[in-house]
């Protein structure tokens, strides 16, 4: 348990992993402040308002493999604000009006989709049967082997035989989405992990689960609640300007002695701000780039579907959402497009994204066509995830830092997963850990 006279631990970041540290802390009995610089919590997941809608910065998926996360949301009290498909299903529309869908049936992983992609009607039944000889080979592989950092998953499909429908139809719907990046530039042991665990593995490991409330609510008024309630204590605008021996953190011109802390800020802030004696490779963390996510919001006075999401091939939309009952939109439907891996878009203006996005929507939801645009936005995040391409897992820190009692998570660093909420999660939680055994052993 916390020592009398130790100071609490200093959180820098209240993204995912900042939350989640916090709470793990708070959880052992250790005093935490959590300092973010923003002010608000939940870090690249956020809300906001506009014309009385409230829309997420940009769509976030999750899956039931998704655990750490879940477990976060479970001790945030907010379990329930979220929705977890029965059985993963996805409809994939095309604007030849020839759609697909991918749905698990009854058998145990990994034979559980087995018969979807035997009758997924977008592939040739010849690539079906390669898609199936993909898979195994994929099965196979250690997403940890340092080999495969090396290898692009676009070239490596090709050489197991998924020739170019195939890659387009089929493997790029779930890659792209997952890691941020096109195949042609995503590294194949990030791939690997995401397609073992979430389509390889448990029969119901990629349910798909969406948020039923703004992001705002779910992370940023949760954890804020959960972690006071808990006697942690949450700074907001207050961005901590240097990490010093000791170690201590500056805010506001005030040096604070800390017992631990964790530097929960993303790649290159955390580069600036953790001393060179600390981590003399920081600087090669700014390797790890930025990839960009769009989101092309669209409403329209009617309903033009009814699929709560769907996915997308053969056109500019990859996913699309349905916001209308979490915006709070009254009349008519709002539809969120998911465009990742956006170089293409994230510089154009929005009214060459709207001409083109609005095209694409008609072509694959035919009753778009007759409805009217009551309201069109676009939201860029130009730094959404780190490129996770080859090389990129080389450059992922481990938690420990020289400095005792110095400690690192995010979403970026080295935790096996990709540029994830469950990724981030799973790094607070690491972190916290470890300035749990710290402690220990300078109270002991
Ligand atoms: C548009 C978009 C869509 C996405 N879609 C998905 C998805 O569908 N599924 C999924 O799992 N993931 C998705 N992601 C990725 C996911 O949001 C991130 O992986 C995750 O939220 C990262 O959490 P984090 O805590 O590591 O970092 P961040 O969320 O970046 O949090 C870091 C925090 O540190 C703060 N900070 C920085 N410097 C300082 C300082 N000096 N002092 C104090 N505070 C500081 C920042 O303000 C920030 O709040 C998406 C991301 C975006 C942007």
């Amino acid at each position: 348990m916390n020592g009398a006279s130790e100071p609490p631990v200093a959180i820098v970041g209240g993204g995912l992993a900042g939350i989640a540290a916090a709470m793990a802390l708070t959880e052992m009995g250790r005093s935490v402040t959590l300092y973010e610089a923003r002010p608000r919590l939940g870090g690249a997941t956020h809300s906001f308002s506009r014309d009385g809608l409230m829309v997420d910065n940009g769509q976030h998926v999750f899956l039931r493999c998704c655990t750490a996360y879940l477990g976060l949301l479970a001790r945030l009290g907010a379990a329930g604000r979220v929705s977890v498909q029965d059985r993963f299903d996805v409809q994939v529309l095309s604007p030849e009006g020839r759609d697909g869908r991918l749905r698990r049936c009854s058998l145990p992983g990994p034979f559980h989709l087995l018969p979807a992609l035997a009758r997924y009607s977008l592939l040739a039944p010849a690539d079906r049967l390669r898609a199936v000889r993909g898979s195994l080979a994929l099965r196979r592989l250690d997403p940890a082997d340092p080999a495969l950092d090396r290898i692009d998953l676009d070239g490596w499909l090709a050489t197991h035989g998924q020739r170019g429908a195939a890659r387009r139809l089929l493997w790029e719907l779930f890659a792209v989405a997952a890691l941020n990046i096109d195949m042609e530039q995503a590294a194949v042991g990030a791939a690997a992990l995401v397609f073992q665990t979430a389509l390889l593995g448990r029969a119901d490991a990629a349910d798909i689960g969406l948020p039923a409330v703004p992001l705002g609510e779910l992370h940023d008024a949760a954890a804020r609640a959960a972690i006071e309630a808990r006697g942690g204590d949450v700074r907001l605008s207050a961005k901590v300007k240097t990490i010093e021996p000791g170690p201590a953190i500056v805010v506001d011109g005030t040096r604070i002695e800390a017992s631990a802390v964790v530097v929960a800020a993303p790649h290159e802030r955390a580069a600036a701000l953790v001393p060179l004696e600390a981590a003399p490779d920081r600087n090669r963390w700014n390797g790890l780039g930025a990839s960009p996510i769009v989101n092309v919001h669209v409403v329209y006075d009617r309903p033009v579907t009814d699929l709560p999401f769907a996915a997308a091939v053969n056109s500019p939309v990859q996913w699309i959402f349905d916001k209308t009952r979490v915006s709070g939109l009254g009349d008519g439907q709002y539809l969120a497009v998911s465009v990742s891996a956006a170089q293409r878009w994230i510089d154009l203006p929005t009214a060459q994204i709207r001409t083109a996005f609005v095209t694409a929507l008609e072509r694959l939801l035919p009753a778009a066509r007759g409805a009217k645009i009551t309201d069109f936005f676009v939201t860029r995040e130009r730094r959404a995830t780190f490129r996770q391409g080859p090389g990129s897992g080389a450059l992922r820190p481990p938690a420990t830092t020289r400095w005792p009692g110095l400690y690192l998570a995010g979403a970026w660093t080295d935790t096996g997963w990709p540029d994830t909420m469950e990724g981030a999660v799973r790094s607070g939680l690491n972190a916290a850990c470890l300035v749990g055994r710290h402690l220990r052993k300078e109270i002991g």
